[in-house]
């Protein structure tokens, strides 16, 4: 069977979606993900979900497996010869694929909505919290209860084995925070120092790294939702604790 027929077979064009195009250093070209082609690439390099799995491929596979170039549309990350990766972030498109979208995941949760931002308030209320839920609450497009957070910004929730819950959400200044969701007595103590700060305001911790405390929360964690609108992940945790039987 002549190998464009091949991998037209092996091809589920209808759940296949492009997720990013990336490009790493000549020096640190990856290998292609078609089955049947086994070259190294390193420019306009396409990861697709296809089926519920990853896949990193060439772009003259990519083309060759969904028909043309733009068979997929255009990529929710990068375009062109690709976003440059760092070393790192290479060594994630190889062994973490998922954790570097979700990278590229939080990164975008801070887009540069320049119209949206100047349609919002320029200043906070200074005032203390129960001032800036009311503003929450007066407010009936505000998504989240909180005032502080960036207007588009997407938030996700993780659920610990040990019962707790954490709302990872952005704030205006483009800092992630962490909110205990619900809030709990001593969550303020709960977490180790790479959580960084609590911000009593806000009433969560300011991440220094957010990679990093989403890494070791889901080294401990039971499920976490898809990172999305707050209307979205509320959705998801509902529909999880319905699964999970009624609460005691
Ligand atoms: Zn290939």
């Amino acid at each position: 069977m002549p190998e464009t027929e091949l991998t037209a077979l092996c091809a589920d064009r209808a759940t296949a979606k492009l997720l990013a195009i990336v490009s790493v250093e000549h020096a640190d070209r990856v290998r292609c993900g078609q089955p049947t082609c086994g070259h190294s690439v390193y420019r306009r390099i396409h990861v697709v979900r296809e089926n519920g799995k990853l896949l990193v491929l060439g772009s003259t596979c990519f083309a060759k497996r969904y028909g043309a170039d733009t068979a997929l549309g255009s990529a929710r990350f990068g375009a062109g010869e690709g976003r440059p990766l760092t070393q790192e972030e290479r060594q994630m498109l190889v062994t973490k694929t998922e954790a570097l979208l979700e990278r590229f995941e939080v990164e975008a949760s801070a887009p540069n909505l320049t119209a949206a931002v100047k349609a919002m308030p320029t200043s906070l209320p200074s005032s203390p919290v129960s001032a800036l839920y009311r503003a929450a609450a007066s407010k009936p497009h505000q998504e989240t209860p909180w005032a502080w957070v960036k207007p588009w910004s997407s938030v996700i929730f993780l659920k610990l084995k040990d019962g707790s819950g954490w709302m990872r959400a952005q704030r205006r200044d483009d800092k992630h925070l962490l909110v205990p969701w619900p809030v709990f007595d001593g969550w303020d103590e709960a977490l180790p120092p790479l959580f960084g700060p609590v911000d009593s305001e806000c009433g969560g911790h300011v991440l220094p790294d957010v990679v990093a405390a989403l890494k070791y929360l889901r080294n401990h964690a039971e499920w976490e939702t898809r990172p999305g609108r707050w209307s979205d992940v509320l959705a998801e945790i509902a529909s999880r604790n319905r699964a999970a039987g009624p609460a005691e």
